[in-house]
Parts: C-alpha cells; structure tokens; sequence
C-alpha cells in the first residue's frame, strides 16, 4: 500500500539532500519520478531543489491553488510514476496535502514530503500541521544545536545579526539567516533570557540581547 509519508525538521538538517538521494535511488533502478518544490521559493532558481552539498534537481514548482492530485494524475497517465516528492512541504495547503494522501490512496503512489515542522516564531505552517495531522508516518530528520542538543526550533536573524522575534511567517528574498537550535536555546534568545549555564558562566545584562558566539560562529 502507497503511504503519504512526512520527512520534518528545522532548517539546515538537509532534508533536500535526503529527497534528491531518494529520488536518485528510483532514478538508478530505471523508475520515474516527480518532484516538486514550493513555487514561491527562488533560493534554487524557479523549479529547481539543491541541497547545500552540491546535489540539483529539476523540480515542478506549486502554488496555492494547483490541484496537485490531478496533475499528478495526468503526468502518471502519460508515463508512470514510481514515487512523487515534495520539497518545501510547509508551503502547501490544507486541501493539497489531502490531494496528495489521494495520490498515495487511489493512485498507489507513494508521497515523500520534506519540510519545515515549524517558523521562527515557534508555529507550525500549515502545510505542516496537515501533514502531521494525515501522513501514514512522519520521521524525524535531526540535527544539533551549538549546545549538542537535538535542533528542533530556528531563529531568524535580520543582515547585522540580530534577532528578529516578529514578523511575517514567510520573508520571501530576503537576506536573513536562520539558525537551529535546541528549544532551551531557542527559548532564552526569544524570551531575551539570557539564563547562564552556571553561577560562573553568569553573562551581563548588555550581552542578553545578542546572539551568543557559538550561533554566529555557525
Ligand atoms: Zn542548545
């Protein structure tokens, strides 16, 4: 049976490296696949998905109001297709992500998508909390705060480096940053608390309000 999977972390885990090599392993075996990418992000030029160690793929960019089920319908009718993959799955809709669990249910083919679980400000997007919701099986792609902890929230950090804490979910071209961190970590720089780590590590108030070295240094 074809399942709608959910691939979810913070950002720089290298969940697109993880759908190119997944891809790439069909691709090898002679089996077609598809994948698609957010339409609204250009950081790879239109219709493209990179990962930060080097690998590309053309990609099929969505939008808001693409019915993903028909036109994977169509694409499958003309050539099959063994596995459909979704970058950038935080951007889709309520209704395309119910879409695509049909692809998985009446079309037999298996969905991998690969997102973001949550924004700066600690809120699940919407394509997220759908794919949580519905997805046969969500798996975790982790990676590490400064600290050593797993990261599971980001910070967005504004050109000088310093924290923004309101805003837009999405800053579509913008040049900030973002950095990955655990929830402790990410807590103390949204809160401004700069709580030390002991008696001795105690910081001064002045230095609670910026990023600590160990995240510009990353
Ligand atoms: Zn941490």
């Amino acid at each position: 049976m074809a399942k709608l999977y959910f691939h979810y972390a913070t950002m720089n885990a290298g969940k697109s490296t993880m759908l190119l090599q997944a891809s790439y392993n069909y691709r090898e075996r002679g089996m077609r696949t598809v994948i698609f990418t957010a339409g609204l992000d250009d950081r790879a030029g239109k219709g493209r998905v990179s990962s930060r160690i080097g690998l590309a793929s053309d990609a099929i960019p969505f939008h808001g109001d693409d019915d993903l089920q028909q036109m994977i319908g169509e694409m499958h009718a003309a050539e099959s297709i063994a596995c459909v993959f979704v970058d950038e799955a935080q951007f889709l809709s309520a209704p395309q992500v119910w879409q695509l669990a049909r692809v998985s249910d009446r079309l037999g083919i298996p969905v991998m998508a690969y997102g973001l679980r949550t924004d700066f400000q600690g809120k699940l997007f919407p394509g997220s909390l759908e794919l949580l919701a519905i997805a046969d099986e969500l798996r975790e792609v982790r990676t590490i705060c400064f600290c050593g902890r797993k990261a599971t929230m980001v910070v967005r950090m504004d050109l000088n480096g310093r924290l923004v804490r309101e805003g837009a979910q999405v800053d579509v071209g913008g040049n900030e940053k973002y950095v990955s961190l655990c929830r402790r970590h990410w807590e103390e720089q949204m809160s401004c608390e700069a709580v030390p780590e002991n008696e001795d590590s105690a910081s001064d108030e002045a230095e609670a309000e910026t990023v600590p070295r160990a995240i510009r240094a990353g």
